[in-house]
């Protein structure tokens, strides 16, 4: 059988090689390290972290403690090595990095049917079966050949700059209203309306609010064309009410009266499950944006499903180029995983290797696909980036806003969590995906 090209060693390319190889379908992994780094890469190690070396929560109670259990399940080589590596770090996964990635490249390079290539690959293979897994700093050369192989240009993005996305049950309905401005058109916007005291408050602490740490190689063209709501905010006190924070047109419909401030959220899925704050662009520390962003009444209690970043990062506009299965729509032969698809996150990244290869691996076998169901982490995540409805897409983390609901109550958001993670791995146990 002709081997399968899997380019980049990170997390995903690494899971997409094991899988295949698993499955008896030669590879032909290619990476460019160690003698081409990207900024952020400094060993010759496989699936090396660039960052924390914490995969985060470990529980089932959270999104991605049941996205790492599902590939547990599965027999995901990165999360064996993790387990094999695991530091102390209370509920969350931590692993000694060095020994984890060592693990991950010893598996990989001693394995009989993959064929470790070393060099930087400069354009899309022509011919056979492709899994492009080049991650967020994907090599110039190949970010330009990615970026022409698309018909337009836009659908290749090289930073984000995200604002916060909060889920719609946990806005505070009562405080906030649906309308759209001077109701124009169908009511689409929850608006958040804000007092003078609140919004004297609220801007006091965004002013002061402290920004996350720039990294040596993000310029400072990253934040040119799309302002930071907090830099906004310094202008001057009023200056966020003449921006995203505009009342004008927006009655309160307990009050009858423009409020002095509304801060808008805007439906950001077609199942209406989650909403981002309009203009809210962010380069605040996470911990700082739940503070502050909380002050606005009606996010007094929200869930952050995906904090505001601006930072480089490689990635498709998947909702438009990518199916279910990480494929190109327009030429299937070749998928992507990891990151750049817009997965954000290790686990995440991971997950998108593993399933773009165990369902190429199907193909090849003449298998039906697994069609992992939206009830799963593995599957929802999947769904999100290639659903079409996403107009505005950004990367995310895996979060249980974008699994259906259960459809009965369950009183407590931890119960709840629970009971989704436990009905997803019910229905991941049913599925046939068992490597040979
Ligand atoms: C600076 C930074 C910090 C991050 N911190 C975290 C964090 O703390 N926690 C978290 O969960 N996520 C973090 N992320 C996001 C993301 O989870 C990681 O980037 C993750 O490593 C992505 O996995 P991946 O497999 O898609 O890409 P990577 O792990 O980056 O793997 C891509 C591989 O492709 C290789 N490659 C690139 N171009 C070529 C080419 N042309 N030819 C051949 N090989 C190539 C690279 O050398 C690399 O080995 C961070 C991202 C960045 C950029």
């Amino acid at each position: 059988m002709e081997p399968v090209t899997v380019i980049g060693a990170g997390l995903a390319g690494s899971e997409a090689a094991w899988q295949l190889a698993r499955r008896g379908i030669p590879v032909r992994l290619k990476e460019m390290k160690p003698e081409k780094m990207t900024p952020a890469h400094h060993t010759p190690w496989f699936g090396e972290l660039v960052c924390s070396n914490s995969l985060r929560s470990d529980q089932l109670e959270n999104a991605v403690g049941l996205l790492k259990e599902e590939l547990r399940r599965m027999g995901s080589l990165i999360l064996a090595c993790a387990d094999a590596h695991r530091v102390e770090a209370g509920g969350a996964l931590a692993v000694d990095r060095h020994g984890f990635a060592q693990a991950i490249t010893e598996k990989i390079r001693s394995h009989p049917l993959i064929t470790v290539v070393e060099e930087e690959v400069t354009a899309l293979p022509a011919e056979g079966n492709v899994i492009v897994a080049s991650g967020p700093l994907t090599s110039d050369p190949l970010a330009e050949a990615i970026r022409d192989f698309f018909p337009e240009s836009h659908y290749l993005n090289f930073f984000d700059a995200a604002a916060p996305l909060v889920t719609f049950e946990s806005v505070d309905m009562d405080s906030a209203f649906f309308a759209s401005r001077y109701d124009k058109g169908t009511p689409d916007y929850i608006n958040c309306p804000m007092t003078e005291e609140e919004y004297d408050a609220f801007w006091t602490q965004l002013c002061a609010a402290q920004e996350a740490e720039v990294h040596g190689f993000e310029d400072k063209n990253v934040f040119e064309g799309c302002m930071p709501v907090e830099v906004m905010a310094r202008r001057g006190k009023q200056t966020l009410c003449y921006g995203p924070l505009k009342p004008r047109g927006l009655k309160d419909p307990k009050t009858g009266k423009e409020p002095f401030a509304v801060v808008q959220l805007r439906r950001d899925n077609a199942d209406g499950t989650i909403y981002n704050l309009v203009g809210f662009q962010t380069h605040l520390k996470w911990p700082e944006q739940k503070r502050v962003f909380s002050m606005i009444p009606a996010l007094k209690n929200a869930e952050f499903v995906r904090y505001g970043v601006m930072h480089r990062n490689t990635y498709l506009d998947s909702p438009r180029l990518l199916d279910r299965y990480y494929r190109v729509k327009k030429e299937p032969r070749i998928c992507f995983a990891g990151q750049i698809t817009g997965v954000e996150g290790y686990v995440e990244s991971t997950a998108s290797g593993f399933l773009a290869a165990v369902e190429l691996a199907r193909r090849l076998e003449g298998k039906p696909p697994v069609d992992f169901p939206r009830e799963t982490a593995t599957g929802a995540l999947a769904l999100y980036v290639s659903n079409e409805s996403v107009a505005d897409f950004q990367p995310m983390n895996v979060n249980f806003g974008i699994i259906p609901p259960l459809g009965y109550r369950v009183k407590g958001k931890r119960n709840k969590n629970a009971e989704l993670s436990k009905r997803a791995l019910e229905i991941l146990d049913t599925l046939d995906v068992a490597g040979r």
